[in-house]
């Protein structure tokens, strides 16, 4: 049972009826989104009186059908056009010539076009003038008509896909160009210039100064060595509980019977690793600094968590066999790290910049998992994105992220409804990915778009945004 783009859909043998009010008003909100698709949800989460309420609809969305909204569009006839050429090497909009109706713009310093709706798939064609593919890039609103190498000059890089990008080389101005990296002093006053984004200084704060801090030379080790079969073994946390995690029952686990927190070893490893390392390095920060908090991963037998109940908690082709675990934020003005909404929210995404997230060590969090090879992709909601981006960005300029995570970003989420779905319910937690198999991902993307949430799932139609991190030694 497919939807029109492929998708798997959830609950082919029937729909299990939301057991609480909150659920109905909140799906009849994504289903006006069309987000959804024919998917529908899952859930009752038992008994847990916490506000995890809408937990486990979970990736949902992610398994949703197509975009939703619209974005860009042909040039309506406002100001000058310019002569360069998609591929052309640009410093500002103007310099970049309309083609076949579609605005111009320069991205990056390069020029391209702006799709003429939100793209139907990675890579689609439709939106988009000829010799061009259409994408949108990690961390920016709006569809964008990159250039085929084929068929054009290319002043950046070309890609997997074949796709003319911006390059370490280029760049454009903030002051005239829509896609462009900020320098000190473009910020407007109450905002700073912080990788590349202006961001409001109540935002995001100031970060922790020059890295990379505390050596921490005891830390778990963070990498499996063993073979596939050891390594891909379903394990649990033992203990469950220490000073830098906390693996605590919910969705209806009990302490004795924690059955939905089954994951692989090497992930175990890799977060018993990072939520030390974090620990470690970010004592004295502001927030509460206490344990991170872990969700759903899989049942014991790789099943998605609520499947021996007969309410399976997560799309299938997510949260099995232990590739995949949902956890908590980082918090401030909180008691702990559990899984609960880090900001005013309304059908299952942030409304508003997260109020409750501690920004610095989530940060902090992410480029320590993505210093492992085996880590594919991780979702978090679109407004906690921007300013983890921007913080991450800061982290890795100033030392105290490894340069190798920070050429290895593979964060997604959904700054706008793009139809795709990841940012739905990650308002109150992140979700964690690895590599199928036991092998490295080294590669940015697979495809040169971002990793979808699930196997079966289409990319999302978003290229990675090398500006945001990567810091060239002059
Ligand atoms: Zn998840």
């Amino acid at each position: 049972m497919l939807s029109p783009l492929g998708h798997p859909l959830r609950h082919p043998l029937g729909h299990p009826t939301p057991h609480r009010g909150l659920f109905g008003v909140g799906l009849g909100a994504l289903a006006l989104t069309g987000a959804l698709g024919a998917c529908t949800v899952v859930e009752p989460l038992g008994a847990d009186t916490d506000d995890n309420a809408s937990e486990y609809l979970d990736d949902l969305a992610s398994g949703a059908a197509g975009p939703s909204a619209a974005s860009g569009g042909p040039s309506s006839g406002s100001g000058p056009a310019g002569t360069g050429a998609p591929g052309s090497a640009c410093a500002c909009d103007s310099d970049c010539a309309p083609l076949e109706g579609f605005a111009g713009v320069c991205v990056y310093g390069v020029c391209m076009t702006k799709a003429s709706a939100a793209c139907s798939s990675a890579g689609s064609t439709a939106e988009c003038p000829s010799g061009s593919s259409c994408y949108g890039l990690q961390g920016e609103d709006g569809y964008l008509c990159w250039p085929d190498c084929s068929a054009n000059a290319c002043a950046g890089s070309c890609d997997a896909d074949g796709a003319c990008a911006p390059s370490d080389k280029t760049s454009c101005s903030y002051s005239c160009g829509s896609y462009c990296s900020c320098k000190d002093g473009d910020c407007a006053a109450g905002s700073t210039c912080m990788g590349g984004k202006c961001v409001t200084d109540t935002d995001v704060g100031d970060g922790p100064g020059p890295g990379p801090g505390p050596t921490c030379d005891n830390l778990p080790a963070r990498d499996c060595a063993g073979d596939a079969a050891t390594c891909g073994e379903l394990v649990v946390f033992d203990p469950r509980t220490t000073a830098h995690y906390d693996d605590y029952p919910l969705n209806g686990e009990t302490a004795n019977n924690q059955y939905r927190s089954y994951l692989r070893r090497d992930l175990r490893m890799l977060l018993d690793y990072a939520t030390a390392k974090v620990h470690c390095k970010s004592q004295g920060w502001p927030g509460n600094g206490g344990a991170l908090g872990f969700g759903d991963m899989s049942e014991s037998n790789g099943d998605v968590p609520g499947t021996s109940i007969g309410e399976p908690g997560h799309p299938k082709g997510t949260h099995t066999n232990g590739f995949d675990i949902d956890l908590g934020y980082y918090q401030v003005n909180t008691a702990d790290n559990k899984l609960r909404p880090i900001c005013e929210n309304k059908d299952y995404h942030c409304t508003k910049a997260p109020h409750l997230l501690d920004t610095w060590r989530h940060a902090l969090f992410l480029g320590t998992l993505f210093e492992s090879k085996r880590v594919r992709v991780i979702g978090v909601d679109g407004q906690a994105g921007t300013m983890l981006v921007a913080a991450l960005s800061e982290l890795c300029k100033t030392g105290w992220v490894d340069p190798f995570a920070c050429d290895h970003v593979k964060l997604a989420y959904e700054t706008t409804d793009m139809g795709y779905g990841w940012y739905y319910f990650h308002h109150h937690h992140t979700h964690v990915s690895l590599c199928p198999g036991n092998t490295p991902c080294n590669n940015l993307t697979s495809s040169g778009a971002m990793e979808p949430l699930g196997p079966g799932m289409s990319f999302l139609p978003v290229k990675p945004n090398t500006h945001f991190f990567h810091f060239p030694t002059p």
